[in-house]
């Protein structure tokens, strides 16, 4: 169990631009931190941790949510962004110096699979964006979901994005299905797995374990201490909840240690059974 205590991890909205065929999570919630909201909290938890990343995302996509940009220009740090790249340029574009952010893109393989899941005309926009963090020399890992239908492409579509600069990094990941939701729904998870309609499992498995930079660590720690619009977590959004926005930085920043025996985790046997 890998825990970071210099690790930030910030979800500030709940709002999404896409919706996609594939989506994990409910897309009718809404709502948002205020920006004084977070920066009070960053401030709260730099009394006692020395934060050295502060990692973006939305429950749904951190481009819609307004002050992200300024905080990032407040905050002398590592920034890591993970984003599905719809509104990424204009945001970026508002970023003082672009060498401390690092994008973590997610693209669901060439066009055709990516636009079944995401919607038609977002591939050329994600296309135009990887080009446009390759001339600005953005460090940038492209994440792709891997399904039954696009596994066999996995090595074309990691060529394509090479193709564009040998630099990015390409990391495959294999969705949530029903089945699995449906075993930890007595968790308390609110994820909503992709439906592939009916395919070979095992078939899907063995194409799977041929793609190169499957579930490769990308150094994100285990546990870390993550705001998000419903409360502060021990790491990403559906899992260990350990207290509110207001509750002492001190005690928050201990109880993040703490694995909460999460959907993710209990795949790979944590210590929580
Ligand atoms: S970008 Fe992410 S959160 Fe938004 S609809 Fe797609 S999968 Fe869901």
């Amino acid at each position: 169990m890998k825990h970071a205590s210099d690790y930030l991890y910030i979800e500030p909205i709940l709002d999404c631009n896409l919706r996609c065929r594939y989506c994990y999570l409910n897309n009718d919630q809404r709502g948002e931190l205020t920006e004084d909201d977070v920066r009070q909290f960053i401030r709260r938890v730099q009394t006692v941790a020395d934060i050295s990343t502060f990692s973006w995302i939305g429950h749904g996509e951190i481009c819609l949510w307004k002050p992200w940009t300024t905080l990032v220009n407040e905050l002398t740090a590592t920034h890591i962004v993970q984003t599905n790249g719809i509104g990424l340029v204009e945001r970026l574009l508002e970023v003082d110096w672009l060498d401390k952010m690092r994008v973590r893109l997610s693209v669901d393989g060439l066009k055709k699979h990516h636009e079944t899941n995401r919607g038609a005309g977002t591939f050329a926009v994600m296309e135009r964006t990887l080009r446009w963090l390759s001339e600005m020399r953005v460090k940038t890992l492209v994440r792709s979901l891997l399904t039954p239908k696009s596994v066999g492409e996995a090595g074309l579509f990691r060529d394509w994005v090479k193709g564009i600069d040998a630099s990015f990094d390409v990391r495959f990941t294999i969705p949530f299905t029903k089945k699995q939701v449906d075993k930890y729904r007595g968790y308390g998870c609110e994820f909503v797995g992709p439906d592939f309609g009916t395919y070979d499992e095992k078939a899907f498995e063995k194409a799977c374990e041929t793609a190169e930079g499957l579930n490769d660590d990308d150094d994100t720690p285990d546990t870390y201490l993550a705001l998000t619009v419903n409360g502060v977590y021990s790491c990403c959004e559906a899992q260990h909840k350990i207290g509110k926005i207001d509750d002492d930085p001190r005690l928050l920043v201990e109880r993040s240690r703490e694995c909460g025996g999460c959907l993710f985790l209990k795949e790979n046997e944590c210590r929580l059974e």
